[in-house]
Protein backbone atom coordinates (compact mmCIF):
# COMPACT_ATOMS: atom_id res chain seq x y z
CA UNK A 1 0.00 0.00 0.00
CA UNK A 2 1.08 3.34 -1.05
CA UNK A 3 0.45 6.42 0.49
CA UNK A 4 1.22 9.74 -0.67
CA UNK A 5 2.41 12.39 1.32
CA UNK A 6 1.64 15.76 1.38
CA UNK A 7 4.26 16.99 -1.19
CA UNK A 8 3.77 13.81 -3.94
CA UNK A 9 -0.06 14.35 -3.67
CA UNK A 10 0.78 17.82 -5.48
CA UNK A 11 2.28 16.01 -8.30
CA UNK A 12 -1.01 13.31 -8.19
CA UNK A 13 -2.04 13.47 -11.67
CA UNK A 14 -4.30 15.58 -12.42
CA UNK A 15 -3.73 15.21 -16.86
CA UNK A 16 -4.32 12.82 -18.88
CA UNK A 17 -1.57 10.57 -19.06
CA UNK A 18 -1.44 10.38 -23.03
CA UNK A 19 0.64 6.79 -23.02
CA UNK A 20 -1.66 5.18 -20.90
CA UNK A 21 -5.10 3.67 -21.08
CA UNK A 22 -7.86 6.08 -21.77
CA UNK A 23 -11.19 6.04 -19.61
CA UNK A 24 -12.95 4.61 -22.97
CA UNK A 25 -10.87 1.72 -22.88
CA UNK A 26 -13.16 0.35 -20.01
CA UNK A 27 -10.57 0.65 -17.61
CA UNK A 28 -10.61 3.98 -15.28
CA UNK A 29 -13.19 4.48 -13.41
CA UNK A 30 -14.20 6.33 -10.28
CA UNK A 31 -16.28 4.66 -7.70
CA UNK A 32 -18.35 7.64 -5.36
CA UNK A 33 -18.62 5.66 -2.17
CA UNK A 34 -20.03 6.28 0.71
CA UNK A 35 -17.83 4.81 4.06
CA UNK A 36 -21.33 5.10 6.46
CA UNK A 37 -21.29 7.43 9.76
CA UNK A 38 -17.92 5.82 11.44
CA UNK A 39 -18.42 2.41 12.52
CA UNK A 40 -16.63 0.84 9.87
CA UNK A 41 -19.00 -2.34 9.52
CA UNK A 42 -21.60 0.51 8.39
CA UNK A 43 -20.00 0.12 4.44
CA UNK A 44 -22.32 -1.55 2.43
CA UNK A 45 -20.82 -5.02 0.55
CA UNK A 46 -20.87 -2.89 -2.67
CA UNK A 47 -18.52 -0.03 -0.92
CA UNK A 48 -16.63 -2.72 0.39
CA UNK A 49 -16.11 -4.79 -3.09
CA UNK A 50 -15.17 -1.55 -4.45
CA UNK A 51 -13.10 -0.75 -2.20
CA UNK A 52 -11.38 -4.06 -1.75
CA UNK A 53 -10.75 -4.01 -5.78
CA UNK A 54 -9.52 0.11 -6.26
CA UNK A 55 -6.07 0.92 -7.61
CA UNK A 56 -6.29 4.11 -6.06
CA UNK A 57 -8.25 5.77 -2.72
CA UNK A 58 -9.24 9.34 -2.09
CA UNK A 59 -10.43 9.41 1.22
CA UNK A 60 -12.01 12.00 4.00
CA UNK A 61 -11.22 13.10 7.39
CA UNK A 62 -14.12 11.26 8.50
CA UNK A 63 -13.97 7.82 7.04
CA UNK A 64 -12.61 5.50 9.55
CA UNK A 65 -9.14 4.22 9.52
CA UNK A 66 -9.95 0.67 9.61
CA UNK A 67 -11.63 0.82 6.25
CA UNK A 68 -8.44 1.37 4.69
CA UNK A 69 -7.25 -1.56 5.97
CA UNK A 70 -9.34 -3.49 3.55
CA UNK A 71 -7.08 -1.36 0.74
CA UNK A 72 -5.18 -3.61 -1.88
CA UNK A 73 -1.65 -3.91 -0.50
CA UNK A 74 -0.21 -2.36 -3.66
CA UNK A 75 -3.47 0.65 -3.67
CA UNK A 76 -2.17 4.21 -3.71
CA UNK A 77 -3.91 6.16 -0.70
CA UNK A 78 -4.59 9.57 -0.65
CA UNK A 79 -5.91 11.50 1.80
CA UNK A 80 -7.93 14.47 1.02
CA UNK A 81 -9.77 15.37 3.73
CA UNK A 82 -10.61 18.52 4.72
CA UNK A 83 -10.80 19.15 8.27
CA UNK A 84 -12.01 22.21 10.63
CA UNK A 85 -9.52 25.24 10.73
CA UNK A 86 -7.05 22.58 9.39
CA UNK A 87 -5.00 22.70 6.13
CA UNK A 88 -7.13 21.28 2.76
CA UNK A 89 -7.02 20.17 -0.02
CA UNK A 90 -9.19 22.45 -2.20
CA UNK A 91 -12.40 21.27 -4.25
CA UNK A 92 -11.07 21.84 -7.47
CA UNK A 93 -7.48 19.72 -6.87
CA UNK A 94 -9.81 16.94 -5.44
CA UNK A 95 -11.26 17.11 -8.75
CA UNK A 96 -8.60 17.26 -11.03
CA UNK A 97 -7.09 14.56 -8.52
CA UNK A 98 -9.96 12.02 -9.36
CA UNK A 99 -9.90 12.84 -13.38
CA UNK A 100 -6.49 12.41 -13.85
CA UNK A 101 -6.38 9.31 -12.06
CA UNK A 102 -8.97 8.05 -13.91
CA UNK A 103 -7.42 9.10 -17.27
CA UNK A 104 -4.41 7.12 -16.46
CA UNK A 105 -6.75 4.01 -16.59
CA UNK A 106 -6.85 3.45 -12.90
CA UNK A 107 -10.13 2.41 -10.45
CA UNK A 108 -10.44 5.31 -8.07
CA UNK A 109 -12.31 4.56 -5.19
CA UNK A 110 -13.80 7.82 -3.82
CA UNK A 111 -14.29 6.94 -0.28
CA UNK A 112 -16.17 9.92 1.86
CA UNK A 113 -18.06 9.76 5.58
CA UNK A 114 -21.87 8.64 5.66
CA UNK A 115 -23.46 9.29 2.15
CA UNK A 116 -22.14 11.07 -1.00
CA UNK A 117 -24.83 13.02 -1.93
CA UNK A 118 -25.47 13.84 1.31
CA UNK A 119 -23.35 17.01 1.93
CA UNK A 120 -20.86 15.59 0.92
CA UNK A 121 -20.04 17.05 -2.30
CA UNK A 122 -20.90 13.79 -4.25
CA UNK A 123 -23.22 15.66 -6.32
CA UNK A 124 -20.17 18.12 -7.41
CA UNK A 125 -17.63 15.49 -7.81
CA UNK A 126 -19.90 13.55 -10.27
CA UNK A 127 -20.57 16.57 -12.23
CA UNK A 128 -17.20 17.12 -12.78
CA UNK A 129 -16.51 13.48 -13.53
CA UNK A 130 -19.52 13.92 -16.39
CA UNK A 131 -17.91 16.90 -17.89
CA UNK A 132 -14.67 15.06 -17.90
CA UNK A 133 -16.16 11.50 -19.81
CA UNK A 134 -15.13 9.16 -17.12
CA UNK A 135 -17.32 6.70 -16.16
CA UNK A 136 -18.31 6.53 -12.36
CA UNK A 137 -20.56 4.49 -10.13
CA UNK A 138 -22.50 6.31 -6.75
CA UNK A 139 -22.56 3.67 -3.67
CA UNK A 140 -25.17 4.87 -1.80
CA UNK A 141 -23.60 5.14 2.70
CA UNK A 142 -25.33 5.11 5.56
CA UNK A 143 -25.83 8.73 6.22
CA UNK A 144 -24.73 9.88 10.25
CA UNK A 145 -27.77 11.84 9.58
CA UNK A 146 -29.68 8.65 10.72
CA UNK A 147 -27.15 6.44 11.43
CA UNK A 148 -25.57 8.31 14.68
CA UNK A 149 -29.04 9.16 16.06
CA UNK A 150 -30.09 5.61 16.00
CA UNK A 151 -26.76 4.61 17.91
CA UNK A 152 -27.85 6.88 20.87
CA UNK A 153 -31.10 4.85 20.35
CA UNK A 154 -33.24 8.12 18.74
CA UNK A 155 -35.67 6.95 15.99
CA UNK A 156 -35.77 10.01 13.55
CA UNK A 157 -38.87 9.30 13.10
CA UNK A 158 -41.66 7.45 15.21
CA UNK A 159 -45.54 6.99 14.72
CA UNK A 160 -46.39 8.72 18.06
CA UNK A 161 -43.94 11.79 18.23
CA UNK A 162 -42.63 12.16 14.41
CA UNK A 163 -43.78 12.03 10.69
CA UNK A 164 -41.29 13.91 9.01
CA UNK A 165 -37.25 14.56 9.45
CA UNK A 166 -35.62 17.34 7.84
CA UNK A 167 -31.45 17.62 7.60
CA UNK A 168 -30.44 20.64 7.27
CA UNK A 169 -26.77 22.04 7.17
CA UNK A 170 -25.74 24.41 10.18
CA UNK A 171 -22.91 25.77 7.86
CA UNK A 172 -23.91 28.40 5.96
CA UNK A 173 -21.27 28.76 3.60
CA UNK A 174 -20.96 29.90 -0.17
CA UNK A 175 -23.09 33.45 -0.50
CA UNK A 176 -24.45 32.26 -3.25
CA UNK A 177 -26.04 29.40 -0.94
CA UNK A 178 -29.99 30.31 -0.32
CA UNK A 179 -29.94 31.51 3.76
CA UNK A 180 -31.71 28.74 5.48
CA UNK A 181 -35.05 29.77 6.95
CA UNK A 182 -34.95 28.56 10.64
CA UNK A 183 -38.14 30.36 11.12
CA UNK A 184 -39.93 28.13 8.54
CA UNK A 185 -38.15 25.07 9.73
CA UNK A 186 -39.79 25.74 13.73
CA UNK A 187 -43.13 25.84 11.89
CA UNK A 188 -42.60 22.77 10.43
CA UNK A 189 -42.19 19.89 12.89
CA UNK A 190 -41.05 16.96 13.21
CA UNK A 191 -37.31 15.89 13.71
CA UNK A 192 -34.78 18.49 12.44
CA UNK A 193 -31.19 17.32 12.50
CA UNK A 194 -27.94 19.50 11.84
CA UNK A 195 -25.31 18.89 10.16
CA UNK A 196 -21.59 20.78 10.80
CA UNK A 197 -23.73 22.86 13.31
CA UNK A 198 -21.03 22.57 16.67
CA UNK A 199 -20.73 26.69 15.87
CA UNK A 200 -23.27 28.08 14.98
CA UNK A 201 -25.14 25.87 17.93
CA UNK A 202 -26.43 28.73 19.76
CA UNK A 203 -26.90 30.86 16.82
CA UNK A 204 -29.93 28.38 14.94
CA UNK A 205 -31.02 27.46 18.51
CA UNK A 206 -32.37 31.01 19.21
CA UNK A 207 -33.74 31.29 15.75
CA UNK A 208 -36.17 28.29 16.48
CA UNK A 209 -37.48 29.79 19.49
CA UNK A 210 -37.67 32.91 17.77
CA UNK A 211 -39.29 31.11 14.98
CA UNK A 212 -41.82 30.05 17.51
CA UNK A 213 -40.59 26.11 18.44
CA UNK A 214 -40.99 25.92 21.93
CA UNK A 215 -38.03 26.65 24.09
CA UNK A 216 -38.51 23.08 25.86
CA UNK A 217 -38.50 21.06 22.89
CA UNK A 218 -36.01 18.17 23.62
CA UNK A 219 -32.57 18.37 21.86
CA UNK A 220 -29.17 16.08 21.53
CA UNK A 221 -25.89 17.08 20.57
CA UNK A 222 -23.89 13.64 19.31
CA UNK A 223 -20.27 13.65 18.60
CA UNK A 224 -18.62 10.89 16.81
CA UNK A 225 -21.80 8.93 16.68
CA UNK A 226 -21.17 5.05 16.45
CA UNK A 227 -17.49 5.07 17.30
CA UNK A 228 -16.08 3.69 20.71
CA UNK A 229 -15.63 7.74 21.26
CA UNK A 230 -19.04 8.71 20.81
CA UNK A 231 -20.31 11.25 23.31
CA UNK A 232 -24.69 12.32 23.51
CA UNK A 233 -25.46 15.69 25.17
CA UNK A 234 -29.36 16.06 25.98
CA UNK A 235 -31.10 19.15 26.75
CA UNK A 236 -33.59 21.66 25.45
CA UNK A 237 -33.39 23.94 22.56
CA UNK A 238 -32.82 26.45 25.30
CA UNK A 239 -30.17 25.25 27.12
CA UNK A 240 -28.75 22.87 24.55
CA UNK A 241 -25.80 24.88 23.42
CA UNK A 242 -24.85 26.12 26.79
CA UNK A 243 -24.72 22.27 27.80
CA UNK A 244 -22.87 20.84 24.66
CA UNK A 245 -19.83 23.88 24.93
CA UNK A 246 -19.66 22.77 28.87
CA UNK A 247 -18.88 19.27 27.65
CA UNK A 248 -16.58 20.38 25.66
CA UNK A 249 -18.33 18.99 22.54
CA UNK A 250 -16.84 19.61 18.85
CA UNK A 251 -16.83 18.23 15.51
CA UNK A 252 -17.83 16.14 14.19
CA UNK A 253 -21.27 16.50 15.89
CA UNK A 254 -24.99 16.21 14.71
CA UNK A 255 -27.79 17.94 16.39
CA UNK A 256 -31.62 16.28 16.90
CA UNK A 257 -34.19 18.20 17.83
CA UNK A 258 -37.67 17.27 18.34
CA UNK A 259 -39.39 14.71 20.93
CA UNK A 260 -38.06 11.87 19.21
CA UNK A 261 -35.07 12.57 21.97
CA UNK A 262 -36.65 11.85 24.63
CA UNK A 263 -37.42 8.14 23.41
CA UNK A 264 -34.05 7.53 23.09
CA UNK A 265 -33.52 7.44 26.94
CA UNK A 266 -35.93 4.61 26.82
CA UNK A 267 -33.95 2.69 23.72
CA UNK A 268 -30.18 3.06 25.27
CA UNK A 269 -28.82 -0.06 22.99
CA UNK A 270 -25.34 1.07 22.12
CA UNK A 271 -22.09 0.02 24.53
CA UNK A 272 -18.98 1.85 23.25
CA UNK A 273 -17.50 -1.52 23.73
CA UNK A 274 -19.31 -3.80 21.84
CA UNK A 275 -17.62 -5.64 19.70
CA UNK A 276 -18.77 -7.22 16.41
CA UNK A 277 -21.66 -9.64 15.79
N1 LIG B 1 -21.91 12.80 3.92
C1 LIG B 1 -21.93 12.77 5.37
C2 LIG B 1 -22.06 14.16 5.96
C3 LIG B 1 -20.89 15.06 5.63
S1 LIG B 1 -21.01 16.62 6.43
C4 LIG B 1 -23.02 11.85 5.85
O1 LIG B 1 -23.88 11.42 5.07
O2 LIG B 1 -22.99 11.49 7.03
C5 LIG B 1 -20.07 16.31 7.90
C6 LIG B 1 -20.98 16.39 9.11
O3 LIG B 1 -21.65 15.15 9.30
C7 LIG B 1 -20.25 16.62 10.41
O4 LIG B 1 -19.94 17.98 10.61
C8 LIG B 1 -21.27 16.13 11.41
O5 LIG B 1 -22.30 17.07 11.60
C9 LIG B 1 -21.86 14.94 10.69
N2 LIG B 1 -21.20 13.70 11.09
C10 LIG B 1 -20.51 12.86 10.29
N3 LIG B 1 -20.08 11.79 10.98
C11 LIG B 1 -20.52 11.95 12.25
C12 LIG B 1 -20.40 11.19 13.44
N4 LIG B 1 -19.76 10.02 13.48
N5 LIG B 1 -20.99 11.68 14.57
C13 LIG B 1 -21.65 12.84 14.57
N6 LIG B 1 -21.79 13.61 13.46
C14 LIG B 1 -21.24 13.17 12.32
Amino acid sequence: MKILAEHERESAPTEPDQTAGSPTDGRGKVYLIGAGPGDPELITLKGLRALRMADVILYDRLVSPELLHEARTDATLVYVGKGPGCHTMPQEKINATLVGFAKKGQSVARLKGGDPFVFGRGGEEAQVLVEAGIPFEIIPGVTSAIAVPAYAGIPVTHRDYASSVTIITGHEGKAASPEINWEALAALGGTLIVLMGVTSLPKFTLRLIAGGLNASTPAAVIQEGTTPQQRVVIGTIENIAERAAQAGLTSPALTVIGSVVDVGATLQWYKQAQTAL
